[in-house]
Order: structure tokens, then C-alpha cells, then sequence
């Protein structure tokens, strides 16, 4: 056997740096959470017999019904009966379960141009493409949108795929403070020469990119701030809505919904299907131009595999029933029950006196547990509640906002967040999590 001494670094030995350490055992723990079913309303986690912290363990033959609060199921989709689930069923009778090959080799199927084209329509840009993940979405689409002597600006807090896909484009990369306009404003002056921005310009192509709903923190971008920015020094606007589309907005279509705003202020919203749709994939929708010369070089179509048919037939019904072309009312029902829950809960977590992250209107919302140590200790008492949540904290959050993470969803009822704030009311006197007596006027 070689060992390091002898000049050889195996394949692991990056492994034993201290942060490195810190986030294996928080992925370790996430391989040690056996689940079954759908994670809609409820999750079935698979009760295990050891609790080291072994990648190994054993289950014990019984199950625990948890009530999920961990899952991005924004408006209930994840399901396994109703009209989404059947025309899936019918999806793979028909079309079988994958292509096969990327849509360059096979062919483009029926279903990818009708969700292009529906996705399209549904987000207010006249034009789409999908991928097979969001995370390739964003990793494989800006080498093709900027490059050398580009100029690419991101919020500090963009998720990691904006930030692996912005590496491998080879543009110049500056951060911007989460959210801080007049931060961006300050790098966008210094880096196209100060006070001329008309006629000295050293860049090919500035890109701003941005995420709708942020979710470790439920905050939503200024898109009113940015496109203001926008107009004065005349970058282009990237907005991931993985978490904004279908969760935002009266009709759900994400964050130009909610502000009001025209979609040709954003150059390119691209989104996920994970969350909202209850499906897989990706999408970048923009104008034609862009988005035939985004298919023509874009190495995540063009080498990798599409969404699968059936995963395309429950973005099709999703969307379907969101935009109210099937089952009448279901759509709009399940909006305003997402609107009403996020708020619902916000509500009653800050008058138990919690200190919470985030938009008043974000159906993710972000609990302080700030110590590390209150991680483990918070999660043990929701689930001894029969409660699933996401905790989540350093290097993912600073040392001291550590926090655990409530994802809303129009599957919840009334009478589960109820449950759920006695669970943290009971849990944050024992770990003495609140900070006030609630908000004055329990507004
Ligand atoms: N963008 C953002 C903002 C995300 O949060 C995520 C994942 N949660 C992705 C992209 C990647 O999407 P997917 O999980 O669908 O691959």
C-alpha cells in the first residue's frame, strides 16, 4: 500500500480540512435519513437502530409519519394520485421512461416543445428550453451567455450552481452584498470607468445575477431596485426563480409577478421544476435570439439527456392547473393557500416571540437557533413531535445564525401549522430560543 508518506494522495485526502469536516457531517447525516413515500403534506421516515455517525446503518422494520416541513412541495404537487399522477402513468405507457440520448442526438419529442412552449407562456417570455436538472441549468448556461472580457456580477447568497456555472464561464466575477443595492451600484461605477459609462465601457457583456426567493434566508431580490439600476448603467439581468416561480405572485408566476414588473426588464428567468411543479429539471426562458443560440452551444442540451417523458407530462399538468386550463379553481385554490399559509405561520412564529428571516410573503421562513450546539437539540425536539424540518448551519450560514428552515406548502392545513407552533413554542422555552414576548399587538 502507498501511503502519503511516500508522495501519494489518495483520492480522499482533501477530505480532513476543518470545514470540509463540518459539511461532510451534515451531508453524512442527510445519507443517514431514510425516507419513504411522496414528501408531500406528510413524510415517512424509516426508523433506524444505530446512531453513529457511520454512513451505515440499519433500519429497525417500522416506519414514523412525520409532518413535512422540509420539502420545496411550494404548491402540493409532489402527489401520487390526482390528475398530475395519471397523466404521468399515461405518460410512460405511452413515451416509456427516458429518451435514451440528449435531444441533440434522438430528436426534440412532442413534449419537450409543448412544455417549452408552455413555460414560456406561463413565465411571459416568448421563448424556452429545458434541461434535466436546475443545478445543470445554471452550471452549463453561462460559458454560453458571457465569457473573456465579460463582466459577471453576483448577489453574495446566489446558490451554489450560479456560482459553479459563473467559474467555468471565464468572465470576470465580482460579488455584490446580499440584496444591497447601493453596493451594486458601487461596483457597477467602479468597474465601467467612473462618470462615463457612455463612452468608455471596458467590457464585452455585464451580466447581474440574482435569485427571486433566496432560501436560506426567505428573502426576495429588488427587482424594482435592479431594474432602476438596470437602466442606468444598461447590464443584463439574470433572475433564478427556483423558488420564486409558482411560489410568488398572484398567479403564482414569480417574482415580475409579484412586483408588477414587465418581463422584458429581465433578460433571462430561468427556474427549476424541483420545487413548485413537483417535477425535475430546468428551464432558461428568454427571447428567440438568445435562446436558439443558447441550444445551438450550450453543452448541458446539447451533450446531456432531457427531462424524461413523464417528468414532462407532470410539468405539463402542473402547469396546466396552475394557469387554470384543467380543474378549474385548483390552481387558484392552491395559491391562496400558499399565500395564506406562509403568512399564517410567519405570523404565529414571531408573536411566540422567534426572531425569523425573511419576506413577509416568502413560504420559506427561516427560524434563528443561533448557537451551533441548539442545531441537533431543535431538530430532536421537533421530530420527537413527529415534526421533519431542515437545520441547517456553519459553513452554509455564520457561525452564530444558525437556523432551522420551515418550507410552506399549499398541502399544509390550518391545523398543521397550529401543530407545528406548538411544537416550537413547547421546543423554544426548553432551548430558550425567544427573544421577546411575542410582537406587540400580535400584528
Ligand atoms: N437554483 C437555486 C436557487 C436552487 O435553490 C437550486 C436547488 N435547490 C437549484 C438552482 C438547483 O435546482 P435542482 O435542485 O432542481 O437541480
Amino acid at each position: 500500500h502507498l501511503s502519503e508518506r511516500d508522495g501519494y494522495a489518495p483520492l480522499n485526502s482533501d477530505f480532513d480540512n476543518f470545514y470540509i469536516r463540518r459539511l461532510q457531517l451534515r451531508i453524512n447525516d442527510c445519507f443517514r435519513r431514510p425516507v419513504t413515500g411522496v414528501p408531500g403534506r406528510f413524510i415517512t421516515l424509516l426508523d433506524r437502530k444505530s446512531d453513529n455517525f457511520n454512513l451505515s446503518f440499519q433500519l429497525t422494520g417500522t416506519t414514523t409519519e412525520t409532518l413535512n416541513m422540509s420539502s420545496y412541495n411550494y404548491l402540493g404537487f409532489a402527489q401520487s394520485e390526482g390528475e398530475c399522477a395519471d397523466a404521468a402513468e399515461q405518460s410512460i405507457k405511452k413515451y416509456g421512461i427516458s429518451f435514451c440520448s440528449p435531444r441533440a442526438d434522438v430528436g426534440t419529442s412532442e413534449l419537450h416543445v409543448e412544455v417549452e412552449r408552455q413555460i414560456a407562456e406561463f413565465v411571459g417570455k416568448p421563448a424556452a428550453t429545458v434541461y434535466s436538472m436546475g443545478f445543470v441549468t445554471n452550471a452549463t448556461i453561462f460559458p454560453a451567455l458571457v465569457g473573456k472580457g465579460c463582466l459577471l456580477i453576483s448577489d453574495q447568497l446566489n446558490h451554489a450552481s450560479i456560482r459553479f456555472g459563473a467559474r467555468l464561464s471565464g468572465a470576470v466575477i465580482d460579488m455584490f452584498k446580499h440584496n444591497d443595492m447601493s453596493h451594486l451600484e458601487r461596483l457597477l461605477r467602479e468597474r465601467i470607468s467612473q462618470g462615463q459609462p457612455r463612452t468608455h465601457r471596458p467590457w464585452r457583456k455585464i451580466l447581474v445575477v440574482v435569485e427571486g426567493l433566496y432560501s436560506m434566508e426567505g428573502t426576495m431580490c429588488n427587482l424594482p431596485g435592479l431594474v432602476a439600476l438596470k437602466k442606468k448603467y444598461r447590464f443584463n439581468l439574470y433572475v433564478d426563480e427556483a423558488h420564486s416561480i409558482g411560489a410568488l405572485g398572484p398567479r403564482g408566476r414569480g417574482v415580475c409577478d409579484y412586483f408588477g414588473i414587465d418581463t422584458c426588464e429581465v433578460d433571462i428567468l430561468m427556474g427549476t421544476f424541483t420545487k413548485s411543479f413537483g417535477a425535475n429539471g430546468g428551464y432558461i426562458t428568454s427571447t428567440k435570439a438568445v435562446i436558439d443560440k443558447i441550444r445551438a452551444i450550450n453543452a448541458g442540451s446539447i451533450f446531456g439527456e432531457s427531462p424524461t417523458p413523464a417528468v414532462l407530462t407532470q410539468i405539463q399538468t402542473s402547469l396546466k392547473i396552475i394557469a387554470g386550463d384543467i380543474a378549474p379553481g385548483q390552481g387558484e385554490e392552491r395559491l391562496q393557500r400558499l399565500a395564506f399559509n406562509s403568512r399564517y405561520l410567519r405570523l404565529g412564529l414571531k408573536r411566540l416571540g422567534f426572531i425569523i428571516y425573511g419576506h413577509d410573503d416568502s413560504p420559506i421562513i427561516p427560524l434563528l437557533l443561533y448557537h451551533p450546539a441548539k442545531i441537533p437539540a431543535f431538530s430532536h425536539e421537533m421530530l420527537k413531535r413527529k415534526i421533519a424540518i431542515v437545520v441547517v448551519g456553519y459553513p452554509a450560514t455564520p457561525l452564530i445564525s444558525s437556523r432551522a428552515r420551515f418550507c410552506v406548502s399549499a398541502a399544509h392545513t390550518k391545523d398543521d401549522l397550529d401543530r407545528l407552533l406548538a411544537a416550537c413554542d413547547q421546543a423554544g422555552d426548553v432551548l430558550q430560543l425567544k427573544f421577546s414576548s411575542g410582537i406587540a399587538g400580535g400584528q
